[in-house]
């Protein structure tokens, strides 16, 4: 049923979790795995606890590093239990769920990335996000069990699909922001190319001297968030290119 959003699995201990978050989707109609380095991938307590979606562990995708996890994506969501030192723009698990069946009905590439049981995601992982996502909780205990975070983020993708199949002519959540809806004339650009254009910014920055890798405050991160808010299409990222390589031309010469 969503063929275009995958539930991507940062370095997960627990095969047991695999197992029970391919169940999770299955039940949601979400069937695209990919895990990231999981430390204990294939294992038959992943076949257990996953059920009858023993085709999702089956078919899950293993990859060793986030980027092979999301090639081709150009919408990136990550999932955390607390708060960050930097703010990151936020959504609530119903708007992304909305925001996801929107974007996969418009044919792009989404991912949904969880992390490990003990740590959760990295600040480097969570900064290649366009959002985050906060489950709410009680006060006393904010971090739900993997398993039943990939649930959650399901769930909200299966009623937002059926919300929109059931009154189709209500407009996307993100209809009418620049960029965000059917008539926008470029495609949102993918995360390789991105992450090639922040290598080649960085680069340049060093190459002019704006940018001290010896002393980098919260340069780079401030500069990855305010692309992500902006979620570049494909011209804008080749224009920005172009742009570079002039420079570095210039001060070649
Ligand atoms: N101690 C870790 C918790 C990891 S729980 C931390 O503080 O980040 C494992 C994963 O489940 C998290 O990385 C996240 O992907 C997901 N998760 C757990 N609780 C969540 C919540 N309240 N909201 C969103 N995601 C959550």
């Amino acid at each position: 049923m969503f063929p275009r959003i995958r539930i991507v699995l940062i370095e997960t201990s627990h095969p047991g979790n695999i197992g029970a978050a391919a169940r999770a989707m299955k039940n949601m109609g979400l069937t695209a795995l990919y895990l990231v380095n999981p430390l204990q991938f294939p294992h038959e307590k992943a076949v257990w606890r996953s059920a009858s979606a023993v085709d999702v562990v089956e078919n899950a995708t293993v990859v060793a590093t986030l980027d092979e996890a999301l090639t081709d994506c150009q919408l990136i969501v990550g999932t955390s239990a607390r708060d960050r030192r930097i703010p990151w723009p936020m959504l609530e698990p119903k708007s992304c769920g909305e925001l996801a069946v929107a974007e996969h009905a418009q044919g792009h590439e989404v991912a949904i990335i969880f992390g490990r049981e003990d740590r959760g995601l990295k600040n480097e992982e969570l900064q290649r996000c366009h959002y985050h996502v906060n489950i709410p909780t009680g006060q006393a205990y904010s971090s739900l069990n993997l398993a039943m975070a990939v649930q959650v983020l399901s769930y909200e993708i299966l009623q937002a699909k059926l919300a929109k199949d059931a009154a189709p002519q209500q407009s996307a959540p993100n209809a009418g922001v620049a960029g965000q809806d059917e008539s926008w004339d470029m495609d949102f650009a993918q995360s390789q190319a991105v992450e090639l254009m922040m290598e080649h910014l960085e680069q340049t920055l060093i190459e002019v001297d704006f940018h001290d890798p010896e002393n980098p405050r919260q340069l780079m991160t401030r500069l990855r968030r305010m692309f992500n808010r902006i979620r570049m299409d494909k011209m804008e990222v080749n224009i920005l290119r172009g742009f570079l390589t002039a420079v570095n031309r210039k001060g070649r010469n």
